[in-house]
């Protein structure tokens, strides 16, 4: 019994994703009493001092990790990055404007078609006709003067494609689907209006989303919104207008401090970078893999290979999962092969992984 709860297999996962040993095993530690308060963080107030404090706490080092300052609110909330795709046009898009969303994979064009629902959207630099195999050049954007904001996917999750550096929009605002590559690298946050993420994948359990979003622009958010849905009630009350996802938070906190003691952002960035350099070495290293994003669109998180055939791919990934190799099909929609390798999942993993391609070349290639 011991042993099966503890042996931890390599989770290839796209999300919810695997996190970090250390996080788990606190957690784990403190899950019936926090120290000094005798009681699980799941059954305290969430108007409690101890309370408080985990969320200042998990803020602040969030803000420390990204150079944030107080131009920028930082939002807890719920409802996934989903409900990001209908609360960003409901509260920035207004009467009259338009949005300018780039179609770089399925999560940009779910919350394009969303973005709709509220208002006028121009649909640009879509590389659908290229399956979503690369990021657009700048000249391919058709960007409206005036725009109500940009929107972008920093990382394409399903296709494995990232940007390297956000377009340049001038004075129009910003706003980011950052859910798949959030706090993998150093970004700039403070170039956008509103920069949202899933917990899932980077940052926690699901059922907590991060928003981020500069000060000026609560302005836009309208009193005739639903309350809940309305960004500058959620800022004015410090994500606690109503109850939060109160365990997720902690799990956020302490994932901000385990990305701390890796040497924050700088520090997982040379680790992501090492582990997506190994794993793409090993697909370009002979034909036999193949992989799907243009190698200058190349995404660091979620890594997209195909085999000869399909019939291979379903042998690869039935031994891989025999082999404590997990959850590496890729999404139904584009098929072939997914191994998501956000900043907790381990390099130890990348290395098994590369292993168990050479033994399945040389057995089957
Ligand atoms: C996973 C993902 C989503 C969906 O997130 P939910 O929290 O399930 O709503 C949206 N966008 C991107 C880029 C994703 O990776």
């Amino acid at each position: 019994m011991s042993s099966s709860l503890t042996h931890r297999i390599y989770n290839f996962s796209a999300g919810p994703a695997v996190m970090p040993r250390p996080v788990l095993e606190q957690a784990q530690r403190d899950l019936v009493a926090l120290p000094g308060v005798g009681m699980s963080v799941m059954e305290i107030s969430h108007r409690s001092k101890t309370f408080e404090g985990i969320l200042a706490r998990a803020v602040a080092d969030l803000r420390e990790l990204t150079g944030l300052d107080e131009r920028h609110k930082v939002l807890l909330l719920q409802g996934g990055a989903s409900l990001q795709f209908s609360m960003v046009p409901m509260n920035l898009l207004g009467a009259g404007q338009t949005a300018d969303y780039i179609d770089t994979g399925s999560w940009a064009d779910k919350a394009a078609k969303e973005a709709k629902r509220v208002g006028s959207v121009n649909v640009t630099g879509s590389t659908k006709a290229d399956h979503y195999s690369r990021i657009p050049d700048a000249s391919e954007l058709t960007l409206t003067p005036g725009a109500a904001y940009v929107h972008i996917t920093t990382n394409n999750t399903i296709e494995g494609t990232e940007w390297k550096e956000p377009p340049a929009t001038g004075d129009v605002p910003l706003v980011a689907d950052a859910s798949s590559n959030i706090l993998s690298r150093p970004m700039e946050l403070r170039r956008f209006g509103l920069i949202y993420a899933g917990a899932q994948k980077n940052l926690g359990p699901s059922g907590l989303t991060l928003v981020i979003v500069r000060e000026d622009l609560l302005a836009r958010s309208s009193s005739d919104l639903p309350t809940m849905l309305n960004y500058k009630v959620q800022a004015e009350n410090d994500s606690l207008y109503n109850t939060p996802p109160t365990f997720a938070i902690y799990l956020l906190g302490l994932t901000m401090q385990w990305l701390k003691s890796l040497g924050g952002l700088p520090g997982i960035a040379s680790i992501n970078a090492r582990k997506a350099a190994k794993l793409y070495a090993e697909i370009d290293r002979t034909g036999f893999y193949r992989g799907t994003a243009r190698k200058d669109s190349r995404s660091l998180m979620n890594v997209t290979f195909r085999l000869p055939s399909e019939e291979l791919e379903k042998m690869f990934d039935t031994e891989a999962t025999a082999n404590g190799l997990d959850g590496l099909k890729g999404h139904r929609s584009v098929g072939g092969m997914r191994a998501s390798i956000y900043n907790a999942f381990p390099e130890q993993g990348v290395e098994a992984l590369v292993d168990f391609m050479r033994d399945f070349e040389t057995k089957r290639g």
